[in-house]
């Protein structure tokens, strides 16, 4: 007989177990969370002008849950012009995208490069297969004869 298992993990806030959900954390995080959500809110509603660094210390929040929130669009951030998040790369405050232009222009370049190099890869490789097919079609005319 199986006893039916409990979907169960460590709160990655706290650490302590509860039965997975969908927001990932256990009930006491959530509501702390959803309280920290309402008092920064709440807080940029007055001072819609403030920094992440005026927000974090009015409310606790974190630079990372503020990124968070914007991602799930609960602090829509061209409401509030000084608030920023952190580019994914080097972690230089940015207000649009997930890179700063720096690391985007990085990684575009990169990418273009590994492209061209698999692009002259790929078509070395067609010019040997081709060489081969042309080797085995010169081999079946011999065998054939
Ligand atoms: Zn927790
Ligand atoms: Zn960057």
């Amino acid at each position: 007989m199986s006893v039916p298992q409990l979907m169960v993990a460590n709160c990655p806030r706290c650490g302590k177990v509860f039965q997975k959900n969908l927001r990932n954390q256990c009930s006491d995080c959530s509501h702390s969370l959803d309280s920290i959500l309402l008092s920064s809110l709440e807080f940029l509603r007055r001072n819609h002008r403030s920094t992440n660094e005026q927000l974090s210390a009015a409310t606790g929040v974190t630079n990372e849950q503020l990124h968070v929130w914007i991602k799930e669009g609960k602090l829509v951030l061209s409401d509030y012009p000084n608030l920023y998040y952190s580019c994914t790369i080097c972690a230089k405050p940015i207000r649009q995208q997930k890179l700063c232009p720096e690391c985007a222009f990085r990684i575009n370049r990169d990418i273009r490069e590994l492209k061209e190099r698999d692009h002259s890869f790929q078509t070395l490789r067609r010019e040997k297969q081709k060489a081969s097919v042309g080797g085995f079609q010169i081999l079946e005319r011999l065998s054939g004869v």
